[in-house]
């Protein structure tokens, strides 16, 4: 086979791995679809729901103060919202569904955010002279 037709067959089979890929992608997507643009948020520590920053010292759910995620969860059990519209409007983060076991795939990343949340932490108590940024607004 010529060098030529061996290189046309791997883009050819490149470009069918990279549709695939992209299905698979839109199938998770509409699993739970938490807009990209909100996880700034989320690094910054702000709670989702009320745009207030969570405190160290303040317990979280989801990307929300503890408070706020139980007065969502409130919301969505009087079936006034759902889980899924959350998550899609970028108010909760996915939340883990029970029963289903998640893919070595999905166990390693999980691991290596957990890791970065590490990290991020570290530089995060490291001790900052200088002055506090006041919050926006
Ligand atoms: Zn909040």
């Amino acid at each position: 086979m010529e060098h030529d037709e061996v290189a046309k067959q791997l883009l050819a089979i490149a470009s069918q791995l990279e549709a695939l890929a992209s299905q698979l992608a839109e199938s998770i997507d509409t699993e739970a679809a938490f807009p990209v643009s909100m996880w700034a948020k989320v690094d910054q520590g702000i709670c989702l729901i009320c745009d207030e920053p969570i405190l160290p010292i303040e317990k979280s759910m989801r990307g929300a103060h503890n408070r706020c995620y139980k007065q969502m969860r409130d919301k969505i059990n009087e079936k006034k919202t759902t889980d899924e519209k959350q998550v899609k409007l970028g108010r909760l983060l996915p939340g883990k569904k029970g029963g289903r076991k998640p893919s070595k795939t999905a166990l390693k990343v999980e691991s290596l955010i957990r890791e970065d949340a590490a990290q991020y932490e570290e530089t995060k108590a490291a001790p900052k002279k200088s002055a506090k940024k006041s919050p926006p607004g």
